[in-house]
């Protein structure tokens, strides 16, 4: 009787310094955590004050060196925007927009065809298409088939005196365009640790000051010389056609955020024929120094 008491007593002691461990462990663990986090917004805040104070000192300086300047031309083809690889070589670059607010939805179909063929592309991303689809956005990043570029924080036409195209009224000032542009940077610079090197604005449209103040901020503006899917509104054969009229260096526009558009069928049935026809998809970044503009070509 004894023994069987003794025997329990110890087995209660010993799950009580169990218990006692493990707890003690677990706090330990959770204070370390909290210390750890704590270091890291920190860290996080320092980061985003160090940036946001460059961009003060830059933003001045911009409209310093733009307020008293008058554009004259209006367009999606405007002096300085990108619309071509200067190459003889079969390669074409895909620019996908991902534009935002009601229109964030995300064409799995299209991104995951160009994961399976290992087709790069380059990703135009608006800041709130990265607000609410984070996690698609954060993975796309890590993947090195795709390069994240910057499509704008509020989806604007570019403009340094307010005009509009397509009945959206753009940017009205130079810190307004300064403000269009910084802020998805910022935004697509705190989450991935890179600093997106190419724009390209809402509806695409610009005024040729707006260009030459994206390039002072450090990014190209890339245009298209292939309207690959007109705003994700062609019909399958529409984007295929599209697509099977490039020619050597061609950079295509077509969107990823149209689940419900045809853009993804057109894509599908158009790469094989262009891949027997001896094109090759690459990034604009792997011909950053090749990339030039039509106007100027033309002049
Ligand atoms: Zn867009």
């Amino acid at each position: 009787m004894l023994d069987f008491k003794k025997k329990y007593l110890l087995l209660l002691i010993v799950v009580l310094i169990v218990m006692i461990i493990f707890t003690g462990c677990n706090g330990h663990k959770n204070s370390h955590e909290n210390q750890l986090e704590k270091e890291n917004n920190i860290d996080e805040k320092t980061k985003q004050t160090k940036i946001s104070e460059r961009l003060k000192d830059r933003k001045e300086k911009i409209i310093d060196k733009y307020k008293n300047q008058i554009p004259k031309e209006w367009g999606e083809n405007v002096s300085g925007v990108i619309t071509r690889i200067d190459t003889n070589k079969k390669v074409v670059a895909l620019t996908l927009d991902a534009c935002g607010s009601s229109r964030d939805g995300y064409d799995s179909k299209l991104i995951d065809f160009l994961k399976q063929k290992k087709i790069p592309a380059t990703l135009f991303i608006n800041f709130r298409w990265i607000i609410n689809n984070k996690e698609i956005f954060m993975e796309l990043s890590r993947n090195s088939l795709f390069t994240i570029a910057n499509h704008g924080t509020h989806h604007l036409p570019l403009s340094v005196s307010g005009k509009s195209a397509y009945d959206i009224k753009g940017t009205t000032s130079v810190e307004e365009v300064v403000n269009e542009v910084a802020k998805n940077e910022l935004k697509i610079q705190n989450l991935t640790e890179k600093k997106p090197e190419y724009f390209r604005s809402g509806t695409a449209y610009y005024d040729e000051i707006a260009v030459e103040i994206v390039n002072d901020l450090g990014e190209k503006v890339i245009g298209y010389d292939t309207l690959g899917d007109a705003g994700a509104t062609f019909i399958k054969k529409q984007v295929k056609n599209a697509f099977l009229s490039v020619s050597s260096g061609s950079i295509i526009l077509a969107h990823m955020n149209h689940p419900e558009s045809d853009t993804a069928e057109g894509v599908i049935e158009a790469v094989p024929e262009l891949r027997s026809r001896g094109f090759q998809f690459v990034k604009l970044k792997d011909y950053d120094n090749q990339l030039i503009s039509k106007v100027k070509e033309g002049r």
